[in-house]
């Protein structure tokens, strides 16, 4: 049987994850939300600081929104963080700091979809309910040989239905690790390793030759590019940064003025007559839909002028200030 082959072959290869040794409703979600697009190596820092600063969700409700973001700094799409925020003071003022204890209310909690729900679901109060994330999706379409596309919702509610009748009896939690590691460790998108599969004698793409072409998908994912051009105003060595709007990728965080002009313009507009100009090579940033070139113009001004819409900060201020990436980059690397 499926699902009891690859609990057994989980319990003896499985990784050791800290959120695997909990039935923590609080720290599993914490890990969820901290793994969306995120690899584990790069994931599972960031899980043990939040966990040591924020060891209850009523810690992380007292937190300001600022120190949040700032241990978020570096993992990307910070709506994540700012939502994991947002939820745990909901959790704590609406809910009396309780956890939701069922797959239907988990997913009322904001950034919490189908898949968390149901891997918090399972894990932390073993619901009979599959996860189903990208790893169970290619796993699972092999196994039965699917030839429809994996992101098409048709294709995923078939997958999470007959995902049901798969579970063990009272052992979803064990069920849903054991296909997510098998996926994430030899069912593996390129070089699967299907000689070291539990499953593979029954798995139809293993037995028909067909484990490359599947999973199929729809939309193949089109990458932008986009260029940058950031001023950095340096008077003093202090450095002028503004804290962006609410409705941003960035929404809140740290960073330098955005050039949208020339620098000439700059220059006449806000009267700076005395200065040194500096321009660094430009950096490359990868996000999922977008590769962003980012350049960055140095002007080390004589006097302190008046810029609107920030402020000029020390350097030991900047390190706690929360930053996109590519700032805390440049700070790193150049200054
Ligand atoms: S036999 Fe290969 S394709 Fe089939 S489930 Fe195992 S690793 Fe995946």
């Amino acid at each position: 049987m499926f699902g009891e082959k690859i609990i057994s072959w989980y319990l003896t290869n499985k990784r050791d994850l800290p959120w695997r040794n909990t039935h923590n409703p609080y720290f599993i979600w914490l890990s969820e939300i901290i793994l969306q697009q995120t690899r584990v190596s790069q994931g599972l820092p960031y899980y043990e600081k939040f966990v040591e600063k924020y060891p209850t969700i009523e810690d992380l409700a007292n937190a300001e929104e600022e120190e949040v973001l700032r241990l978020w700094q570096g993992l990307g799409y910070y709506s994540r963080g700012r939502n994991l925020h947002k939820t745990s003071i909901f959790i704590q003022n609406e809910l009396n700091g309780k956890f939701p204890e069922s797959f239907k209310e988990l997913q009322k909690l904001k950034g919490v979809g189908k898949y968390t729900a149901a891997a918090i679901a399972s894990f932390a109060y073993n619901e009979t309910v599959p996860a189903i994330d990208g790893n169970a999706l290619r796993v699972i379409s092999r196994y039965f040989e699917i030839f429809e596309p994996i992101d098409n919702i048709k294709t995923q509610n078939r997958i999470f239905d007959t995902s049901l009748g798969l579970i063990p009896k009272n052992q979803a939690g064990l069920y849903n690790q054991a296909v997510m590691e098998l996926g994430a460790t030899i069912c593996l998108p390129k070089k699967t390793q299907c000689n070291n599969c539990p499953v593979r004698l029954e798995c139809l793409a293993f037995t028909n030759k067909t484990v490359e072409q599947i999973p199929i998908k729809e939309k193949k994912i089109k990458v932008t590019e986009r260029t940058l051009d950031y001023i950095i105003i340096e008077f003093e060595d202090r450095y002028w940064l503004k804290k962006r709007g609410e409705k941003d990728i960035w929404a809140n965080m740290y960073d330098f003025f955005l050039d949208e002009g020339n620098i000439q313009n700059f220059l006449e507009k806000h009267q700076i007559k005395d200065f040194k100009l500096k321009t660094h090579q430009p950096f490359q940033h990868l996000l999922t839909h977008q590769k962003l070139i980012v350049n960055f113009t140095m002007i080390q001004c004589s006097e302190q002028p008046t810029i609107e819409g920030g402020e000029f900060y020390e350097l030991e201020t900047i390190k706690n200030l929360p930053k996109p990436k590519i700032i805390a980059d440049f700070f790193e690397k150049t200054i």
